[in-house]
């Protein structure tokens, strides 16, 4: 192996990590938006949630409207038919059973002006609800359209560095260029590193002595453990 590739070997690591970069971020936006989506989807079910308790308790007011106009129905049809009353105890009967139904009507009416609270306050709630819930999926739709086209951009910039990385591999030799490769496809840290006080770049662990002596030739040798290839910084 050549010193004098130590510098293309480097500059071609360089490219390698850029396109690693991109193609991680790349690799992290379909998560992204996804999580947005989810978002949306939540705001979505809320919305209809709010709205199907406002619509029943219109059901319910609607409910307690009708069973009030039944009973006032079947009041007027007892006193249609007190005019044929002639015994005073069947009227006085009569009478009681008015006032019994009054009675529940004056609870429906308690509970209908109750309803109607509710749904007032049910109704100015939900305006609100519904404004932002769909101004925040709005902004939701525009940062995943703003991902999309990041992907995009990201892509073009993966393909155009790769073009130019074509280039850079014919001024290395061939057994560094293939140790270098197989390193770049595990795909742990950067397959050339710096010797740090006797130690790999990579895996930190301390290097034998015929390998130190390698790396000041500038023989750009494996590390004995990690097989990481080594230079030294001070060349
Ligand atoms: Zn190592």
């Amino acid at each position: 192996m050549a010193h004098h590739c130590l510098k293309e070997l480097l500059a071609l690591q360089a490219v390698d990590m850029r396109i690693r970069h991109l193609e991680q971020r790349v690799a992290l936006i379909p998560k992204e938006i996804e999580s947005h989506r989810q978002e949306q989807e939540k705001l979505r079910a809320a919305m209809k949630a709010k709205k199907e308790e406002l619509n029943r308790v219109g059901l319910d007011i609607k409910k307690v409207e009708g069973d009030i106009k039944q009973k006032q129905d079947d009041i007027l049809k007892i006193q249609s038919r007190s005019t044929m009353v002639k015994k005073n105890d069947e009227y006085q009967a009569m009478l009681k059973e008015i006032d019994g139904i009054k009675a529940k009507i004056s609870d429906l009416e308690t509970r209908e002006i109750e309803l109607l609270d509710v749904s007032a306050e049910a109704e100015a709630s939900w305006k609100d609800f519904e404004k932002q819930s769909n101004s925040s999926i709005k902004s939701l739709d525009g940062e995943i359209g703003e991902l999309q086209e990041l992907v995009g951009q990201l892509k073009e910039e993966i393909t155009r560095t790769k073009d130019g990385r074509h280039s850079m591999l014919n001024k290395i030799d061939t057994e560094t260029l293939n140790r270098y490769q197989r390193l770049l496809a595990s795909k742990q840290g950067e397959p050339v590193v710096k010797v740090e006080n006797s130690n790999c770049g990579h895996c930190h662990l301390k290097l034998i002595p015929q390998t130190l002596l390698k790396v000041s030739g500038g023989l750009l040798p494996p590390c004995d453990n990690c097989s990481h290839l080594l230079y030294s910084a001070e060349e």
